[in-house]
């Protein structure tokens, strides 16, 4: 069975007091209510992780970075390595994220240097895809997500891709309070099922988690959950306010 997951892209926010408050709201929800074989992760800013890190070893709670470099070590002055990472014990991150690719340029062959880094670190890669709003327009979205794993992720040998995770985050819903249509999301998502299929094998289609990010908040995501191939969110804004993060995790 697959994992259900949901993660929480805490992006540029959040004051050291409020990432505190907001981590130990979290870990209070976890501790004393079942949720059953949902995972629930944390990506805050990375001076927030060892914060994180320290209060999820108590709890079912997991935790991811928003970067890695692609570099292994040296002179990268600001950047974070997938050994740092790992020696911190993160367990998950973000790779990909529309963000990243749009304001620090990062190509689908940069990323896939990133995800080589992640898996010889033993961190799992949660690995964004997704069109941009023109892209979708002109019927080009099945090719882009198409290209867009391809070069990033399907170099990996079969048991690597096992640690990975998918969130497919058409862009033009992320951070627009658009959403995509639970159908939209489901089509792309058994789209991105089958393409596992064709380069791996039917049993990891069948395993590989594909999350849903973009704009999903607690009044969306039971629709969208509930579709077949949607495993769960990678969830922005709403996972800012525990109230509303708590709610979506409710919502499989
Ligand atoms: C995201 O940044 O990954 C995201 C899905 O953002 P939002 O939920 O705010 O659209």
């Amino acid at each position: 069975m697959r994992t259900q997951i949901v993660a929480g892209n805490w992006k540029m926010n959040k004051t050291f007091q409020e990432a505190d408050d907001l981590i130990n709201d979290i870990v209070e929800f976890i501790n004393n209510n079942d949720i059953g074989n949902t995972e629930v992760i944390i990506c805050p800013p990375a001076v927030y992780l060892e914060l994180a890190s320290d209060s999820a070893s108590e709890t079912d709670l997991f935790v991811g970075a928003q970067n890695v470099s692609e570099h292994e070590s040296g002179a990268y002055t600001g950047e974070i390595s997938a050994a740092m990472l790992e020696s911190m014990k993160i367990d998950y991150c973000i790779i990909g994220h529309s963000e990243r690719r749009k304001y620090f340029h990062e190509t689908n062959e940069v990323l896939a240097e990133k995800i080589n880094r992640a898996i010889e670190h033993s961190l799992r890669p949660v690995f964004c895809c997704g069109e941009l709003l023109p892209e979708r327009e002109a019927g080009k979205h099945f090719d882009i997500v198409k290209t867009q794993l391809t070069e990033s992720l399907f170099h990996l040998k079969e048991d690597d891709f096992e640690d990975v995770v998918i969130a497919y985050e058409p862009v033009w819903a992320i951070g627009t309070g658009v959403t995509a249509t639970s159908d939209q999301a489901q089509e792309m998502h058994a789209y991105i099922r089958s393409l596992i299929k064709e380069r791996y094998n039917e049993d990891a289609a069948e395993n590989t988690t594909i999350l849903y990010g973009g704009s999903c908040n607690p009044k969306n995501a039971k629709e969208l959950f509930a579709n077949k191939d949607v495993d769960g969110g990678l969830i922005g804004g709403a996972s800012l306010v525990a109230e509303d993060f708590i709610k979506i995790i409710k919502s499989f």
